[in-house]
């Protein structure tokens, strides 16, 4: 089953929940883990069901990258706060290197989010 990941920093937390309704449909056939806090609001603000890691700055952008590095994501849609530095930068930085090395699709803002979805539909 077509497993994908879901973050996004305080700022556009938002605009991850209003991508997630408008694709509800189609991402309600996949198996979704999302950060702790991103987690909470998906599962709060939509019926998606979401199994959620730690809190990012408490490690979750890690859990997601062991998941990676475990072939067991197949998709990640990041949506990053370009404006504000995070705590917990190294470990972005981290899950974005393992995205690269094991060649996992990784959308960092709404525009390559619709395109990461729209792919994920055509190949299944
Ligand atoms: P959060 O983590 O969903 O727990 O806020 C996201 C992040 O900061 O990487």
């Amino acid at each position: 089953m077509t497993r994908v990941a879901l973050i996004a920093h305080d700022e556009p937390k938002p605009d991850l929940v209003e991508f997630a309704r408008s694709h509800e449909e189609q991402l309600s056939d996949y198996e979704l883990v999302a950060t702790g806090t991103t987690g909470k609001r998906l599962v709060a603000e939509t019926d998606l069901e979401v199994e959620r890691t730690e809190s990012g700055p408490y490690g979750g952008d890690m859990m997601i990258g062991a998941a990676v590095a475990d072939g067991r994501l197949d998709g990640i849609i990041f949506l990053r706060d370009p404006l504000r530095a995070q705590p917990h930068e190294p470990d972005i930085s981290a899950l974005l290197r393992i995205c690269d090395v094991h060649n996992i699709p990784l959308a960092t803002n709404l525009s390559s989010a619709e395109f990461l979805i729209e792919g994920l539909e055509n190949a299944e």
